[in-house]
């Protein structure tokens, strides 16, 4: 079978119409499951494999990164051999990589993206500097940040620049000076100048300061190409594809630069649904789809109706609540046909259950989960759990648990609020400042102190009595009769050790990063190695989300000026109050697991069986809450819709919930959330079932059950991990397969569990060097000019202080990479030619197996292949160069993905030492590749497996100075 016919087997008529439609612009409109995410992943791969274009000339845009990752999960399936090159990701990552590409031009030095807690921040530590009066009254000054920032986030969406709104601005002042009676326009008109001047102030600081915000990632390059047309000339010419997924819900903005980027070759493919629009906010649905119809009149178009997702039963059901919302919507509008066949058999399973309260709710879904479970053919992850918010999936979770069920929450948040990490945070506070009694109260409860209740609420009494801190407290208790013969000596003995632990951390803290103080307080107190050596699933949990706080103690560090704990604390301090609380890490996606997850974030997803709860009025439809500073209609671009814009949202929102289900759905609500009056049931369920004003039977909850309601919530319950079954794809990088072979323990503390480690001085070392060479050469391919201190500032950007010796060591290692930079840099000005290809990301599928990995430079000369990798290790033997050369699994990987991809062995591969400027060179041969492909296969049965047996010898643990060692009870100290 040829390759195309591989592609197209199985699609519909009109399926293959889209995937195979050549050149120019090409709207795919259709209905929820129709296959417009197959389409656009099938047209990919067609196109790759009937050569119409090369894989780094198609750029594909998606809303996600999980549906980024999944579509491209699915063109390497699709493509039989490997590929390498297309640009698939989110419009934020694509925002992003054009801005790293083009930094300089937009003189950003310092690329940092502030999240919005820290945009919050920014905001305020700047609160001065803005030509704010109304919106900043001295008495609560900081009132409206938050609104400002939403304000200035939607005219981003809308591409209106400060100058735009400014111009606004100014034509409101003369309309109200035109008319002096009209004193509410002046009011108006003032206002908005005030945040037109800001916006316009907050966009400089943000440039002065080398920040960017969300925002910022699409109207920057969007403002670089209008700029710039040579740069945009050249992202045209290298794009001659251009896909979009969920068009409907890309903002103006975005389409805007997809416009300029499709100019050229206008071979842009978009597929939408408008019923599916759920982040338009005021604009209409079907703006983005009527504007595509003006830019390209000559577009081809494309319905699909024929549904491979649903039960005809679900689609009429979903069908009749959409019409709803007409006229505003396209099918009515453009009179196209959007009603769904299914292809789908199965029963008509859909189902309104109505509760007396939300607990017998909560307990109302667990239980018919665990029934259907245990009596039918289905399995927890066939289940999902929509929420219309975050904050309404609690109740579900905790009944989940009630019930022994595993779940995984995609919404979810509260790192911050958890257990283990409140126990670190406490930790650092403690050290930051001796007199936060509240902190160290919770320090010396914890399990590592475990000072007992009775004798901290003791000490914690005579401080407040006395208006004294609990450390003052603690450093006196022989001194203080009352305390001295109340506590034991014990006790005694592990205050004195809380005071004299503090005080030695405190010291350390002076000269140390705070992610070594800390790391260094869980490893010497015992904490970390209990908890990896305890194999319980609560604790694999813990695991996690100390690893998440460790990242977050490094990521702000690059934010910090100076990285110390007291700096950090009260960072923290401030991320918290602007309301940053991160997500705690996720379950395992292997996991067995329901999926509770908001409507929004099911976008694009599907399960067997869906359960929507809470289908109250207003929960869902929620309240429509006005934006506090809403953006004039006048600046929004959309259209405006005709009808009640938020309850159509919600409408569409409801609409995207149920079109996940493949065979059932079941509705639920109850008459009491705990308001003062009982809540109506959702008029979703009545438009979408048809229902009658016909009396709701409630399912009230047993005696017995309500009893049960107060016992303490099980902690989660343990995760039911699977062997990967071999059917299903597998993905493993070289990392993943090296360390599994080094040591399969050593796979599950770095790949499973994430263990927070201490970097090694050299790892650090050695990211910073990679991270200045690999900008040196992507600036060079992308054509634009790099001078020597432009990749020394690169090397600066990626130091961290960790792990080195001494402040000497550090400041000596400095001085070596800029040295050695120095030298690359001369060096690869000499050099005539350019790489093909420098950090260039590869796939390619091993029976079911799927391998991934970067080139971090392909060379071809005279029709000769050469794959390099740099190295920051100090080999000064070329014998030696060669030998590691030679034995290299991770180049001899790169060679095998070269063979697959382009289908011939790399003549030659190399290991390029920074330091020392040597080359270490080696020849592969079929031999060498088959020899590696078992490796790879070994790695993947043991991981499929699940067997993470610790394989400790004298190479693994300490040649490789294994940074597991402290915690791991197999390791070898001497052969
Ligand atoms: P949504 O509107 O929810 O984003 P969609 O239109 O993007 O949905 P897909 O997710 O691409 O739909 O496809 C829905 C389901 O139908 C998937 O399980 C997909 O594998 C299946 N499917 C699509 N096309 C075909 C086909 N021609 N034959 C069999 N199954 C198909
Ligand atoms: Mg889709």
């Amino acid at each position: 079978m040829s390759l195309t016919s591989k592609v197209l087997e199985g699609l519909n008529s009109q399926q293959r119409e889209a995937v195979t439609y050549g050149e120019g612009p090409l709207l795919l409109i259709a209905g929820a499951g129709t296959g417009k995410t197959q389409a656009i992943t099938w047209r990919i791969a067609h196109l790759i494999t009937t050569k119409q274009a090369k894989p780094e000339e198609i750029l594909a845009l998606t809303f996600t990164e999980k549906a980024a990752a999944e579509m491209e999960e699915r063109v390497d399936i699709l493509v039989p051999y490997g590929y390498t090159g297309v640009w698939i990701g989110t419009f934020h990552a694509f925002g992003d990589s054009i801005l790293k590409e083009n930094a300089l031009e937009l003189g950003l030095a310092d690329l940092g993206v502030l999240t919005r807690p820290e945009q919050i921040i920014f905001f305020r530590d700047h609160l001065f500097e803005f030509p704010l009066s109304y919106y900043r009254p001295l008495g609560n000054p900081a009132r409206f940040i938050k609104a400002i920032l939403t304000l200035f986030s939607r005219a981003k969406d809308e591409d209106v620049t400060p100058e735009e709104y400014l111009n606004y601005a100014y034509r409101l002042e003369e309309k109200a000076k035109a008319d002096p009676e009209a004193l509410e326009l002046a009011e108006v008109a003032a206002q908005q100048m005030e945040v037109a001047r800001t916006y316009q102030k907050y966009e400089e600081l943000l440039a002065q300061y080398g920040k960017v915000d969300f925002g910022n990632q699409i109207t920057l390059p969007l403002k670089l190409f209008r700029e710039h047309a040579a740069i945009l000339k050249r992202y045209q010419e290298r794009f001659r594809y251009i896909l979009v997924d969920e068009f409907q819900d890309t903002n103006y903005t975005q389409f805007q630069l997809v416009k300029l980027l499709a100019a050229h070759h206008e071979n842009i493919t978009v597929v939408a649904d408008d019923d599916q629009s759920i982040y338009k906010f005021r604009g209409a649905a079907i703006s983005n789809v009527l504007g595509f119809m003006d830019v390209y009149p000559k577009a081809k178009q494309i319905v699909l109706t024929q549904n491979y997702r649903s039960t005809q039963a679900i689609l009429d059901t979903a069908y009749r609540l959409i019409n709803y919302n007409n006229p505003d919507r396209l099918e009515f509008r453009n009179n196209i046909d959007k009603r769904l066949i299914s292809g789908v058999k199965g029963g008509k399973v859909i189902k309104h259950l109505h509760y007396d309260t939300l607990s017998s709710e909560a307990e109302g879904v667990a239980k018919l989960i665990k029934e259907k479970v245990e009596r039918e053919n289905c399995s927890y992850r066939d289940f999902a759990i929509l929420v219309r918010a975050n904050k309404s999936a609690d109740p579900f979770l905790r009944s989940l648990n009630m019930v022994d069920i595993p779940w995984t929450f995609s919404g979810n948040k509260g790192l911050y609020s958890r257990e283990e990490v409140q126990f670190l945070i406490s930790f650092l506070q403690s050290v930051a400042d001796f007199e936060d009694s509240v902190s160290l109260y919770y320090l010396a409860a914890s399990e590592v102190y475990q000072l007992s209740a009775r004798n901290l609420t003791l000490c914690m009494n005579y401080a407040s009595r006395r208006n004294r801190s609990l450390f003052y407290t603690f450093s006196r208790v022989p001194e203080i009769s009352e305390l001295d013969e109340e506590i034991s000596p014990e006790s005694k003995a592990t205050i004195e050790k809380i005071i004299r632990d503090l005080e030695e951390y405190a010291d350390l803290s002076i000269k140390h990063t705070t992610g070594e103080v800390l790391y260094k307080f869980i490893s010497q107190s015992g904490w970390l190695k209990k908890l990896t050596s305890s194999p319980s699933s609560s604790s694999e949990e813990k695991l996690k989300n100390v690893a998440r706080f460790f990242d977050i103690v490094r990521s702000t560090s690059a934010v910090l000026t100076h990285d110390r704990v007291s700096q950090f604390t009260s960072y923290l301090n401030l991320l918290m109050e602007a309301g940053d609380n991160p997500a705690v890490a996720e379950a395992d996606t292997e996991a067995d697991a329901v999926n509770v997850l908001t409507v929004h974030k099911a976008k694009g997803l599907e399960f067997p069986i869906v359960i929507v709860v809470g289908l109250v009025s207003g929960r869902f439809p929620s309240r429509w809450r006005r934006e506090s500073i809403p953006l004039p209609d006048s600046l929004i671009k959309d259209i405006l819709p005709s009808g009640d814009f938020h309850l159509q949202e919600e409408r569409r929102l409801f609409y995207v919930g149920m079109t996940r289900a493949k065979k059932e759905i079941y509705f639920t609500s109850a008459q009491d959330y705990g308001g003062k009056r009982p809540k109506k049931v959702s008029q979703f369920i009545v438009e979408a079932l048809d229902l009658g004003k016909k009396e709701m039977l409630i399912h009230k909850a047993s005696a017995l059950e309500v009893i049960g309601r107060s016992a303490p919530p099980l902690s989660k319950p343990h995760q039911l991990y699977e062997s990967v079954p071999e059917r299903r794809v597998l993905t493993l990088s070289y990392w993943q397969i090296d360390d599994y072979l080094t040591c399969p323990l050593k796979y599950k503390y770095v790949h499973i569990l994430h263990v927070p480690i201490m970097q090694h001085h050299a790892v650090v070392y050695g990211r910073a060097l990679h991270g200045a060479v690999q900008e040196y050469y992507r600036r060079k391919l992308a054509g634009n000019k790099v001078k020597e201190e432009d990749i020394i500032s690169v090397f600066q950007k990626f130091w961290t202080s960790e792990g080195f010796l001494s402040r000497q060591h550090e400041e000596q290692r400095l001085e070596e990479g800029q040295e050695v930079l120095h030298r690359f840099y001369q060096r690869v000005q000499a050099e005539e030619r350019l790489p093909v290809y420098v950090e260039k990301e590869f796939s390619f599928l091993l029976g079911n197996n799927r391998i991934i990995g970067r080139w971090d430079r392909v060379d071809v000369h005279n029709g000769e292949v050469c794959i390099i990798d740099f190295k920051s290790s100090n080999v000064r033997e070329k014998k030696k160069a060669d030998k590691r050369t030679r034995e290299s699994l991770q180049l001899a990987i790169y060679a095998l993905a070269y063979q697959k991809v382009f289908g011939k062995i790399p003549e030659r591969v190399e290991l390029h030492f920074l330091g020392s400027g040597l080359v270490g060179a080696a020849t592969l041969d079929e031999d060498n590749l088959a020899r590696t492909i078992e490796k790879i296969n070994e790695a993947a049965a043991g991981i499929r497996a699940r067997s993470y047996e610790a394989k400790p010898s004298y190479g693994a643990c300490h040649l490789l100075t294994c940074a597991y060692q402290g915690i791991c009870t197999h390791y070898v100290r001497s052969s």
